[in-house]
């Protein structure tokens, strides 16, 4: 007999597929402390990240704050897996109140609008503020979507260049700000040799440096 769900079943997916995009209403429980900003990380424009209402990995069209996840995974930091439940339920962000998975109408309609940045939690006074506009200007997202559709094609000695000089500013800042992993993914998100890995270089460290391949290109 075919079922039709009306309601949640507590199942966990949803958390373990990751944690949710911030919006602007969300900003109360990082400035009340509820969710820290060493438990978030910043997706850059340009990113490519799976949307789950469409199902798809798409490129980031403007900066947005995810819940972090746990270790290597996406599953979100704050989702219990023994108890399937929600850690900071009556914190949760906006996105997890709207989701209804048998109903996708609610969070379709936030989806990707007013959506909180860095710009929004980072005060004026922050002695990182600075670096982390020189970041993005110097070490900006590259075109994520276009590596994966047409390969590096001449980029690639650039982006190798680009993700050695990122390594070491940020290197650089973790340690003279005594950085947690979680801030500095908060602050700058994800190295931009991990960028390349998403999408297909092979890299690995030898005598101190990164070396970016492309499988194509080998
Ligand atoms: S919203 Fe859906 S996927 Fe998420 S816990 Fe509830 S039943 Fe599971
Ligand atoms: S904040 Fe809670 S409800 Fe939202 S994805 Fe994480 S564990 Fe699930």
């Amino acid at each position: 007999m075919e079922t039709t769900q009306t309601e949640c079943s507590r199942c966990g997916t949803c958390c373990a597929n990751g944690g949710p995009a911030l919006h602007v209403q969300d900003k109360q429980l990082i400035e009340g402390g509820a969710i820290p900003v060493s438990h978030l990380i910043t997706i850059r424009k340009r990113e490519m990240v799976h949307n789950p209402v469409t199902n798809r990995f798409q490129k980031v069209k403007n900066e947005l704050i995810k819940i972090s996840g746990v270790g290597k995974e996406w599953s979100c930091f704050y989702f219990d897996p023994d108890q399937k439940g929600c850690t900071i339920y009556d914190h949760r962000p906006m996105a997890c109140q709207a989701l209804e998975c048998w109903d996708t109408e609610a969070v379709e309609q936030i989806i990707e609008k007013d959506l909180l940045s860095r710009a929004d939690l980072i005060k004026d006074n922050d002695p990182l503020r600075q670096y982390v506009i020189e970041h993005e200007a110097s070490f900006p997202c590259p075109d994520l979507e276009a590596i994966l559709k047409q390969g590096v094609t001449d980029q690639s000695i650039e982006l190798e260049d680009a993700a050695n000089r990122e390594v070491a500013f940020r290197t650089e800042l973790v340690s003279r700000h005594d950085l947690s992993l979680g801030e500095e993914l908060f602050y700058f998100g994800r190295p931009l040799f991990h960028l390349l890995i998403s999408v297909g270089a092979r890299v690995r460290e030898s005598e101190g440096r990164l070396l970016v391949n492309w499988p194509s290109k080998e």
